[in-house]
């Protein structure tokens, strides 16, 4: 009487629902991890992200080693492959029943309904679970369809919190036995640089619970006015624990309403950050359009987004001229994250000042980032370029010389990153002579000319 968990992106014991049900009969259990550099490769996965999701499995398997629960890890080349290879797993080690935590990409859900029929033609239950706070179905407007608007989205979402109380589920069961032998778990090759980034993020747990009740018992307080500062530490900065599932959304509500109450603004703040997220996995789930590499909005699709490489590549680079796109870009190679308010900056400057298509900047996030998330990442591009789903309006540019003077007044993140500018008289936008004195690039365009180019471009395909 064996069960089967399969971790997809939710790394943690405690409120994990697949692995907590699996667990429940308390006979036998194995753990499953699915080792596919294919597909990671495929979906954009950084290094970085797996070598966090490989450290996180790696504290888990001590954990799950005392509740006798043995973690094996299965080779796959490609989705594609996985059903098959877990089919053949379960066959040979006569396992009873198969648990998972649902994922809403679409390859993810043709994946687990391949796996369902496989399963099914031997008799063996898939059981998925949901590790949202609320399935995707159970949030509907009051006719009856689905929403496309954060404000409604998250009044419905907070009147059901109200109704219905958030649970969290405990540990799952300690096992009578353990059936097979853990294998041991692979490294992924990693350079020494980014080696050195992946220290920055400890890989455990009971950290990442701890590290959210110290953000509740303090920061949270501050969250409202601090969160759009990139030079303090004014958010959560729990993105890397949340993305791979070492902590859920639910787990997070349930921890700031049992302490605290929602009546404190920055604690409403928060809560709404936490309500985006969910609102994104949301859409994902209801618009298969999103993980079909197109546009929420069909009216884009022919959009005549430049190609110029050279542009790209100093966007990326962080050489673009302007001191706070190429300090966040710096941010980003050198940490695996970036701060909020600046993503938003650097994904319009590409989208709008180069008129760069946002899938290209969508795709350097996920390669760089510890914390990319499908659903966040694509949400937060497509709001930035105009073409999402309640996204921001095409005229309503940023510019981001204005926003630099406003949230990094002195100067001090640009600074960090970009040292050579410390002594400029504008370190917002210094001037030729000053660039030329200092060895700072030239604006790569014209901010202004830019601005303007691209609100004609965008009218156009508005109408
Ligand atoms: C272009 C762009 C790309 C982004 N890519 C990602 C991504 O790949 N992964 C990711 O987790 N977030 C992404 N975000 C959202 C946001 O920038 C990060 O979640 C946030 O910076 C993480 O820092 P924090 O944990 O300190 O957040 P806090 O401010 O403390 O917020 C708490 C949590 O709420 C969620 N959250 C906060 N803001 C948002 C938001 N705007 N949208 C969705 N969820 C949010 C995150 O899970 C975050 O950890 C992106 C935003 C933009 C504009």
């Amino acid at each position: 009487m064996t069960n089967l968990f399969i971790f997809n992106s939710d790394f943690r014991l405690a409120d994990n629902p697949g692995l907590f049900h699996a667990a429940e009969n308390g006979e036998s259990l194995v753990a499953m991890f699915i080792y596919n550099p294919k597909k990671w490769d495929s979906h954009n996965e950084s290094d970085l992200k797996i070598a966090f999701q490989i450290e996180n499995l790696k504290s888990l398997s001590k954990k799950l080693s005392e509740l006798k629960i043995s973690l094996k890890i299965l080779h796959a080349d490609g989705i594609e492959e996985e059903s098959q290879k877990i089919f053949e797993f379960v066959k040979s080690k006569n396992i009873k029943e198969v648990f998972i935590n649902k994922e809403y990409g679409i390859n993810e859900i043709n994946r687990d309904l391949n796996l369902k029929k496989k399963l099914a033609s031997i008799h063996i239950n898939l059981n998925s679970f949901d590790s949202s706070v609320f399935h995707p179905e159970s949030i509907k407007t009051q006719s009856d369809t689905f929403f496309k608007v954060f404000t409604p989205f998250s009044k419905a979402f907070r009147s059901k919190l109200l109704t219905k109380k958030i649970k969290i589920l405990g540990f799952p069961k300690k096992q009578r036995n353990k059936v097979l032998e853990s294998d041991e778990i692979e490294n992924l090759s990693l350079k020494s640089e980014r080696k050195n980034i992946l220290e920055l993020y400890k890989a455990d747990e009971d950290y990442a619970f701890d590290k959210l009740d110290e953000f509740i018992d303090h920061k949270i307080h501050f969250y409202k006015d601090k969160r759009d500062y990139p030079a303090i530490e004014g958010t959560s900065s729990l993105s890397p624990y949340l993305t791979s599932g070492v902590l859920s959304s639910r787990q997070c509500l349930f921890r700031v309403f049992e302490k605290l109450s929602e009546e404190e603004e920055g604690i409403r703040t928060w809560v709404n950050e936490i309500i985006w997220r969910e609102f994104y996995k949301y859409i994902l789930f209801h618009n298969p359009r999103v993980s079909k590499n197109l546009s929420f909005s069909e009216k884009y699709d022919d959009f005549p987004w430049s190609d110029n490489q050279d542009h790209f590549i100093a966007w990326s680079k962080g050489e673009t001229g302007v001191p706070i796109i190429d300090s966040a870009m710096r941010q980003l190679k050198s940490t695996g994250w970036m701060h909020n308010r600046l993503r938003m900056i650097v994904a319009m400057y590409l989208t709008k000042n180069l008129l760069i298509d946002w899938r290209k900047g969508e795709k350097y996030f996920m390669q760089n980032l510890i914390d990319g998330d499908f659903a966040s990442n694509n949400g937060g591009w497509q709001w930035s370029a105009s073409t999402g789903v309640d996204a921001a309006p095409y005229f309503r540019i940023f510019n981001p010389i204005t926003q630099s003077e406003k949230f990094d007044k002195k100067g001090d993140f640009i600074k960090r990153w970009i040292p050579q500018l410390s002594s400029a008289i504008n370190i917002h936008d210094p001037s030729s002579d000053e660039r030329n004195d200092l060895g700072y690039s030239n604006h790569l365009v014209d901010l202004k000319e830019s601005r303007k180019k691209a609100i004609e471009i965008f009218s156009n395909f508005s109408k």
